[in-house]
């Protein structure tokens, strides 16, 4: 299910240019368009299957190890696994989410500050 209001959405559906890093039946990954780091992608399941990790339900749980895995094989790709790297989901308000589709950050390729 896509969602016309939804930023990701859009993005995953053409209806907005994005540069793919990454994309399979059920995942896309793509640059981060305000990068916090020189590595800043966001992996996203193509579908608006929860807002957040808070959203998610038990059968969810198979698409969040496809996500994590996904994450690992990408910094690998980038070349930044051996030095490390930020895996990040923020949670609804408190946890910083701006965007409610479920989606996960790989931060890389410097050496990132404590977390806030
Ligand atoms: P959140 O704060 O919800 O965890 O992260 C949302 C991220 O999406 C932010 O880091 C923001 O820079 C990124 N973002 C928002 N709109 C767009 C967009 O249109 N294109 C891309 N590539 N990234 C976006
Ligand atoms: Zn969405």
């Amino acid at each position: 299910m896509r969602n016309q209001d939804c930023i990701f959405c859009r993005l995953a559906s053409g209806q907005l240019p994005m540069t793919k890093i990454y994309e399979d039946d059920e995942l896309l990954a793509f640059p981060d368009i305000h990068p916090k780091a020189p590595t800043h992608i966001l992996i996203i399941p193509k579908d608006h299957v929860v807002t957040s990790i808070a959203a998610m339900s038990e059968a969810n749980q198979r698409l969040l190890g496809q996500m994590l895995w996904r994450a690992k094989l990408l910094a690998e790709g980038q070349g930044i696994a051996e030095a490390g790297y930020r895996l990040v989901f923020n949670v609804r308000r408190h946890g910083g989410q701006e965007v409610d589709h479920l989606h996960l950050h790989l931060l890389g390729g410097r050496r990132l500050g404590p977390m806030a």
